[in-house]
């Protein structure tokens, strides 16, 4: 079955990973900008991360048959820093045109502070001013729901955001109805140490639908795993699940989702006339 991962930091993981990752069927990732591990010191750090991202990953991608799409911002770790933060979104539109640049992302909070709160806005309205599709990351843990909830109020009052090009990325349990009755998309990430499990996921698509939700492996420099996607797969095939819905889930909704933005130009393998993989 042909894949998708809408949220995962390649710039992490190394040309075995998309050997792996092309293998199990993947044909399509999004990696949206995200906290190095440190904290950059100057505004040129992000212009050469964007750069990176924007030319020689999608090169390491299509030498593995993977198209590789990207998501640009400051991430809200680095949101303490407004000053800086406000000269790396002065500096996004240089990069938006760029092939392969799906929108602003992922954007959102982290502490749940008053400075991440005015970065996260300043994100909106740029998104807003340049059309641009928005990937939002939720808190961790303790912090998720109320961060969610800040997320949804902040959206919800910005009259000029359209939910139906905006993501809500690391939902669970307790968080996704609000984002799906709000009209958002919805992320489930399947990572080891926090966030969702495979068997996790598969209970959210049974009690909630598949409708307007994805499924993403988050795969960065952490304990993470980059072929989270195909253990999800076989987790709803496990539970006797049909091919339809699992294509739905990991397939036919990023690809909706995605169609939306101007920089996405993926050709779907069955448009050109290749038979359906079945690789797991
Ligand atoms: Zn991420």
């Amino acid at each position: 079955m042909y894949y998708i991962d809408p949220h995962i930091h390649m710039v992490s993981r190394t040309t075995d990973d998309y050997e792996t990752l092309a293998k199990m069927g993947c044909v399509v990732v999004s990696e949206p900008a995200f906290w190095a591990g440190y904290d950059r010191g100057s505004v040129d750090g992000f212009r050469d991360y964007f750069e990176q991202l924007t030319t020689f990953e999608s090169r390491r991608a299509q030498s593995y048959g993977i198209r590789h799409y990207t998501w640009l911002c400051i991430n809200a770790k680095e949101a303490e820093n407004v000053s800086l933060s406000r000269e790396v979104i002065a500096m996004i539109p240089e990069f938006l045109d760029r092939p392969g640049v799906l929108g602003i992302g992922e954007i959102g909070l982290n502490k749940n502070t008053k400075n991440e709160a005015t970065v996260f806005l300043e994100h909106l309205d740029l998104a807003a001013k340049t059309d641009e599709q928005i990937l939002i990351h939720t808190p961790h843990l303790e912090d998720k729901y109320q961060g969610t909830r800040m997320i949804l109020d902040m959206l919800n009052d910005d009259r000029r955001i359209d939910p139906t090009r905006t993501l809500v990325d690391h939902v669970e349990e307790h968080t996704v109805r609000h984002v799906l009755d709000s009209g958002f998309w919805a992320g489930m990430t399947l990572y080891p140490v926090s966030k969702c499990t495979p068997a996790r996921a598969a209970d959210i698509v049974e009690m909630c639908g598949p409708e307007r939700l994805l499924v993403n492996s988050a795969g960065d420099w952490g304990p993470s795993k980059p072929t989270a996607v195909p253990d999800f797969i076989l987790e709803m095939r496990r539970r006797g699940h049909s091919e339809s819905l699992i294509r739905r889930v990991v397939y036919e909704n990023p690809l909706q989702f995605f169609q939306q933005s101007r920089g996405f130009d993926f050709e779907p393998p069955e448009a050109s006339g290749a038979t359906a993989a079945t690789a797991i």
